[in-house]
């Protein structure tokens, strides 16, 4: 992708090429924002016009620089293989020296950004001017790490560009911060990400429904919307899990999370099929704590009944759903099992097992009056 084919990030874009064209462009950056609003493709966009053989200029002012798309570098960079463009993430620990058969951590290894970054820095470009390096997950790069990659932040050689990819900026070490030019990603429009999924083929209100649940994050919009299942769709998993929501007794919640855990592992499934690059664990997660969001955002429209809210819900395409799981709980009761909920998601970083983690929280939410004593000591 090129940098004018980027979707509702002009802002930031904007500043990069303000930056640029003033001759002023950083050699080591931060880009923050939420997960999916378009940091990882921008910063591959950017790589790919700075190691461009014949960078085209699209507008004169504002300047607007961007690749060619033709060259050599622009084709090896599109094939995957630019030897000058080094992605780094918490998946390369098993490249590194001790890595080998080492299971992906939740956190960034030292060894990765020693061994791919810090490293590596003093290595000159191989085919054009620039070697550009992005940190992929960089809240998880820790402060021990952060503290050794402090010097090539500070004085990268001329033709070093790094870009450190960042979710939670308060993460961030001052120093860090302070080494780097931070460019923020703001959360994309709820109809331009309507818009895009029709334009995938889906339809108006499932297309709503996951603008409204992906919260302005066009990539986890289209990670969700978009992935084929072999038997169902992730809508269709949706609407299961709120009609189900909606009529649950506590006989059921056992019967439940073992159908929660199912669609979670088939979800992670078809997303492991789409990138092979990232670890299962991962996946996993992100399934389970996607799930775990449904039910989150279903509390949070019976809330918003509750006040007498009633545009905007999230799962519009379901009011009767909300309706009938409104009758079960009052408004104060759905605001405890929405933070019982963050719990559960928690968990599902700490790695606490996944038929625990749903029966905990589905013999709640069965329990309309009663909230079961939820410790994470009790894990
Ligand atoms: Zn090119």
């Amino acid at each position: 992708m090129s940098l004018s084919e980027i979707f509702c990030q002009d802002r930031a874009i904007g500043s990069l090429q303000r930056a640029y064209a003033a001759g002023r462009m950083a050699h080591a950056y931060l880009f923050a924002g939420d997960d999916g609003v378009g940091k990882g493709t921008t910063a591959r966009a950017w790589a790919k016009m700075l190691l461009c053989e014949n960078r085209q200029t699209i507008r004169k002012d504002p300047l607007f620089m961007d690749s060619c798309g033709v060259c050599h570098s622009c084709q090896t960079f599109e094939a995957g293989g630019h030897p000058d463009f080094r992605p780094i993430y918490k998946e390369l620990v098993q490249y590194t020296k001790e890595g080998k058969n080492k299971k992906t951590p939740v956190d960034m290894p030292i060894d990765v950004i020693r061994e791919f970054l810090i490293d590596k820095v003093a290595n000159r470009p191989t085919m054009g001017d620039f070697v550009v390096y992005v940190v992929d997950e960089a809240e998880k790069v820790n402060r021990n790490s952060q503290n050794a990659m402090l010097k090539v932040l500070e004085e990268p050689p001329h033709y070093c560009v790094i870009i450190l990819l960042c979710c939670r900026l308060d993460e961030m070490l001052p120093t860090t911060l302070s080494r780097c030019q931070l460019v923020r990603f703001g959360p994309v429009e709820q109809t331009k990400i309507v818009e895009r999924l029709v334009s995938e083929g889906i339809s108006k209100s499932e297309a709503t429904y996951w603008a409204r649940f992906s919260q302005g994050s066009l990539g986890r919009a289209l990670s969700w919307a978009t992935l084929e299942l072999k038997d169902d769709s992730t809508y269709a998993i949706k609407q299961q899990l709120l009609e189900k929501l909606a009529s649950l007794e506590l006989t059921d919640a056992v019967d439940m999370a073992e159908w929660m855990g199912k669609s979670a592992r088939t979800i992670a499934g078809a997303w492991a099929k789409a990138a092979d690059d990232v670890s299962t664990t991962d996946i996993t997660r992100r399934a389970q704590k996607g799930l775990i969001q449904m039910v989150i955002a279903a509390l949070n429209d019976v809330m918003k009944l509750g006040i007498g809210q009633t545009d905007e819900l999230v799962n519009e395409d379901q009011k009767n759903c909300i309706e009938a799981i409104r009758c079960r709980y009052t408004g104060e009761t759905a605001a405890r099992h929405v933070e019982m909920c963050y719990q559960v998601h928690r968990w599902v970083d700490s790695s606490v097992n996944e038929k625990l983690i749903f029966e905990q929280l589905l013999l709640n939410l069965s329990n309309s009056d009663i909230l079961l004593k939820l410790t994470d000591s009790s894990i």
